[in-house]
């Protein structure tokens, strides 16, 4: 059996080596290295594939969230409401830039920022909601749509784990998630499901106005050349990445389709458990695979336990070759940098309890069926001592 790996970049980049090493070989002959031909190649395609009229690319997904909010002009002060669990560069960028972040708990089917929840934390200051798209599947976005339509807010959707995921509203249309919001933020990060090989990250709108006050914030607020009309930041995609991504993008819906096919092998072996709930999909239009509607897919795929004692069931897993992953451990509103006097803990009655009980699985293109077999049988025998 080949050596499990929570994410297996070297068997994927075998099968795409040529491309590649010719795509980049291609960017150091042209010595284009920023903002060279790849990264405009790279940004029409995605346009493309997403179905969005803009994509700007630029250095991380960090980068992405931050350059967003800073795009849509919100002030210091604005309250801007994020998920609790999930990973804490949503809730940073919206700290450094001196707004308001507001967390509230998500759903135990879903792992996503909870309605209910987005709808009490409702004040005069709100100005936006930053979901985030968690381990590849879409928040409510219809509920979150027509909230901020009634509050006046914007919609900040953080894609950077559901890149080619598909939303689908209950009138059957189907839209690219990270393109339904004012502004969409994703990372190109090596492990994310459209990785590059270093770091990366674009941002999506379909708002002409917005898409041009972005680009001059990436460019240090330059709309003309050594004009600085605003306050802007150095935040690019490199050439070589862009090459990378490139080579890559044509392969995401295979890559993602991949990724549900583990997901379905990991569920169905491990469904009977009744120690182990397997990740739900909440879209109507999913039949349970996923690889017909695209809503979920799978950056992770995460259990949740009951009555297990999750140390001992990573150390097992460890021990047996089966390295596994608990995102997240902590929820941000109990991280020192974001505590705030006035969070009540009976307010996040959901994050609390997930934080102790999930626990995510390897999961990458090139999980194979004896590794997939490997970890659930190991799993089961855990579990039945
Ligand atoms: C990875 C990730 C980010 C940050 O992306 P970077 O490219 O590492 O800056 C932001 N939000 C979520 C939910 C992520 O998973």
């Amino acid at each position: 059996m080949k050596k499990i790996q929570m994410v297996d970049l070297k068997g994927q980049y075998s099968d795409i080596k040529d491309i590649v090493n010719s795509s980049i070989q291609e960017v150091i002959e042209n010595t284009a290295f920023i903002n060279g031909p790849k990264v405009h190649e790279f940004q029409e395609h995605l346009e493309e594939y997403l179905g969005v009229k803009h994509v700007i690319p630029c250095g991380n997904g960090t980068d992405a969230l931050q350059i967003a909010m800073m795009g849509l002009g919100l002030k210091p002060g604005d309250e801007v409401i994020t998920a609790d669990f999930t990973f804490a560069a949503t809730v940073e960028v919206i700290a450094l830039l001196n707004l308001t972040p507001v967390l509230v708990d998500v759903n135990e089917d879903d792992f996503n920022i909870n309605i209910e929840a987005v709808k009490k934390a409702i004040t005069p200051k709100t100005k936006a909601i930053v979901p985030v798209h968690l381990f590849g599947q879409c928040a409510d976005m219809e509920a979150i749509m027509k909230i901020a339509k009634e509050h006046n807010l914007f919609v900040i959707e953080d894609n950077a784990q559901a890149i080619g995921a598909n939303y689908t509203y209950s009138d059957g249309t189907k839209v690219k998630a990270g393109t339904i919001g004012d502004v969409g933020a994703t990372s190109f990060f090596p492990s994310k499901n459209l990785g590059c090989y270093g770091d990366g990250g674009a941002i999506f709108t379909n708002d002409d106005d917005l898409a041009h006050t972005i680009r001059g914030i990436v460019n240090h607020g330059m709309y003309e050349r050594y004009h600085h009309d605003v306050v802007g930041v150095n935040s690019r995609l490199d050439s070589i990445q862009a090459a990378v991504l490139d080579a890559k993008l044509p392969r995401l819906d295979s890559y993602n389709k991949a990724r549900q096919t583990a997901a379905k092998k990991y569920s169905t072996a491990l469904e009977g458990i009744v120690s182990i709930t397997t990740p739900k999909t909440v879209s109507k239009s999913c039949d349970g695979i996923c690889d017909a509607c695209d809503c979920h897919v799978f950056h992770q795929y995460t259990l949740r336990i009951k009555g297990i004692d999750r140390d001992a069931l990573v150390k097992y897993l460890n021990d047996n070759g089966i390295p596994c992953g608990v995102y997240y451990p902590i929820p941000l509103h109990k991280q020192k940098a974001y505590q705030d006097s006035r969070y009540n803990e009976a307010d996040f009655k959901v994050t609390n309890q997930l934080v102790k009980d999930v626990i995510s699985l390897p999961m990458h293109t090139e999980l194979d069926d004896e590794q997939i077999g490997y970890i659930t049988s190991t799993i089961i025998k855990f579990v039945n001592g």
